[in-house]
């Protein structure tokens, strides 16, 4: 049920394979297995069990049971932040090795792991482990005749299924507020990446949780994902991946009517004015689609330039590339860039790339694949000019190091472009003029709007999309509506 494992950077850690389900690791029903592949050397890393319908069965049966169990349910919301505490702590404690197997399973850089993604699992369980004796009911003042309150409860079982492109992020975005509010929890992992997270199951039970509160499935969508969507027993389900397997969700989820949460793709716009600062929208274009491998869902992905500063802020843009996006083994502290996740995105990729050839946009930068000794699944960071509204590179989501840059003359036709897109998740602007900033952040289709910088998310601020991004919102306080039922108490005082 685990093996042990060994980095190139010398760390070795005992790995958990099987389905975390009553704080045990078992097998799935019928021993199926499902290979986690190392992206870099395009090796098998060891294979881990994948859930079977039988198995999400008795995942849900054991959420079930803790949420009724006094053990949880009787928690004060002060205890149960503490416990949330303490796995934020243990967290922190396990980062190197939490950060070396997200490196190996995801192909992410190690020092962004460990300085980024590792604080924000950290950051997540404390934000809501804090909240959790801080969410409660109104009383509401409806003159003498009666007295009305309301409580907040927990929704009851929860199921959560998450992508591969931020594994451990993810899974706290999902788990914290859920947790934060007395829910209990079946978390799907993504087939792809599922490493981290099963180790970090071994740090729930050692914090403390009741068996059952959390209960870590790995398998495939179609079998393990649809049958806890589908599941009578489940209350809830809270979905990050593509906008196609979200529909489907919904499509699932309405047979028994569950509460949802979807963060689904994008193809955000950022907005470079004539009057910006070019030097701080070029670094900020940057980071907001070549970090972690452009695989972001808010990924700035298209770039509209006002026609004035159109070459100066191309010709900054590719400098500051070529400068940062330094393509190499994730394990190196000086790579920016590790390969992508999968061959199957990797493909997926390079298809767009020539899609974009074929349709007549230039290749300003990069355009090929970039396998670093022959190995892996690396694509150079890629930049298309001449881009025309009506070309799929500019509309689809391609969910890699590849962006669209078109120009733009008014301020009316950049906010008709921007909006000019069936996603409406992340946006950015750059502009020095405030009542234009704030003007244009009112006009913008999207959930988040980043003025000024790209990609700056953080754990305190609502998180998600309209349009075909999403419904509901994560982190914040926004991040609680969505795990619990608000029940109204009408007490009849008079006589
Ligand atoms: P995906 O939709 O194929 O998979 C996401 C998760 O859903 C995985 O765990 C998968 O096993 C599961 N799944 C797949 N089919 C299912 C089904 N029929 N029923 C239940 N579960 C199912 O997406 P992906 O290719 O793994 O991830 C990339 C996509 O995710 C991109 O489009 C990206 O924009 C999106 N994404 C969005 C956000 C966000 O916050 N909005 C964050 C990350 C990724």
């Amino acid at each position: 049920m685990e093996v042990e494992l060994t980095a190139p950077n010398g760390r070795n850690w005992t790995q958990p394979l099987g389905l975390f389900i009553n704080n045990k690791f078992v097998k799935s029903s019928n021993e199926q297995k499902l290979a986690s592949i190392n992206p870099t050397t395009e090796e098998e890393i060891c294979s881990v069990y994948a859930a079977t319908s039988d198995d999400i069965d008795t995942a849900v049966a054991a959420a079930r049971k803790a949420f009724k169990d006094p053990s949880w349910k009787s928690l004060s919301g002060t205890e149960r932040g503490a416990l949330m505490l303490r796995l934020a702590d243990l967290v922190s404690q396990h980062a190197e090795t939490l950060a070396t197997i997200e490196c190996l399973d995801n192909g992410k850089p190690y020092t962004t792991a460990l300085t980024e993604n590792v604080p924000e699992v950290v950051n997540v369980f404390r934000y809501y482990g804090g909240y959790a004796d801080k969410n409660f009911g109104q009383v509401i003042d409806v003159g003498p005749a009666k007295f009305a309150y309301t409580v907040k409860e927990p929704l009851g079982v929860c199921g959560q299924i998450i992508p591969w492109n931020y594994p451990l992020d993810m899974a706290a975005w999902k788990l914290g507020p859920a947790l934060c509010c007395g829910n209990t929890v079946v978390l799907k992992l993504a087939e792809q990446t599922p490493l981290s997270m099963l180790y970090l199951a071994k740090l729930i039970k050692e914090a403390g949780f009741p068996p059952g509160v959390v209960n870590i499935i790995n398998g495939y969508g179609r079998e393990a994902g649809a049958a806890l969507v589908q599941h009578p027993q489940v209350d809830k389900i809270a979905f990050t991946g593509s906008t196609a397997t979200g529909k489907e969700i919904m499509k699932m989820a309405s047979a028994t009517m569950k509460n949802i949460t979807l963060e689904t793709g994008g193809k955000s716009p950022l907005i470079v004015f004539e009057d910006a600062d070019l030097d701080l929208a070029a670094t900020w274009s940057h980071i907001g689609i070549m970090s972690n491998q452009g695989q972001i869902c808010t990924a700035t992905s298209r770039i509209l330039v006002h026609e004035k500063i159109y070459d100066d802020f191309t010709e900054k843009f590719k400098a500051k590339i070529q400068e940062i996006s330094v393509l190499g083994d994730p394990f190196e502290e000086t790579t920016f860039q590790g390969p992508q996740v999968t061959r199957q995105q990797y493909e997926r990729i390079l298809s767009y790339i020539n899609i974009g050839k074929e349709e007549g946009a230039t290749v300003f930068l990069g355009g090929e694949a970039a396998p670093q000794k022959g190995k892996g699944f690396f694509i150079a960071p890629t930049v298309f000019t001449n881009v025309k509204p009506t070309m799929k590179i500019y509309r689809e989501e391609i969910f890699g190091p590849c962006v669209a840059i078109a120009p733009f003359k008014t301020e009316e036709e950049a906010i008709e472009m921007a909006n000019d897109s069936t996603y409406g998740l992340g946006s950015a602007l750059f502009t020095r003029d405030l009542s234009r900033a704030h003007r244009v952040a009112r006009e913008i289709e999207a959930g988040m709007v980043w003025i000024n910088s790209s990609n700056d998310s953080d754990f305190r601020i609502p998180f998600g999309g309209v349009k075909q991004s999403g419904i509901g919102r994560e982190l914040g306080e926004a991040g609680l509506a969505p795990y619990c039922n608000v029940k109204a108490v009408h007490v009849n005082m008079a006589t």
